[in-house]
């Protein structure tokens, strides 16, 4: 949901990371490319990245969706 902090695996802080990568692959960079360019050399961390999904954004949609319904039906929060 979140973009990764640190590796579950290893530990090895990630999130400073994210953003670069993200961006660098959006813009069709070889993910595999932006990892080596990184220094992201172990794959537990590799996987960390490439299997992210930020879907935050989409999750909190509804809620705001379901706290509308609520007051529409009176239901609680
Ligand atoms: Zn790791």
């Amino acid at each position: 949901m979140m973009p990764p902090i640190r590796c579950f695996t290893c530990g090895a802080p990630l999130g400073h990371l994210w953003e670069e990568f993200k961006a660098r692959v959006e813009a069709g960079e070889p993910p595999g490319k932006v990892l080596d360019d990184l220094g992201v050399k172990r794959y537990c961390c590799r996987r960390m990245l490439l299997t992210s999904i930020t879907y935050v954004e989409e999750v909190a949609k509804y809620y705001t969706l379901k706290a509308r319904r609520l007051r529409e039906v009176g239901g609680l929060a």
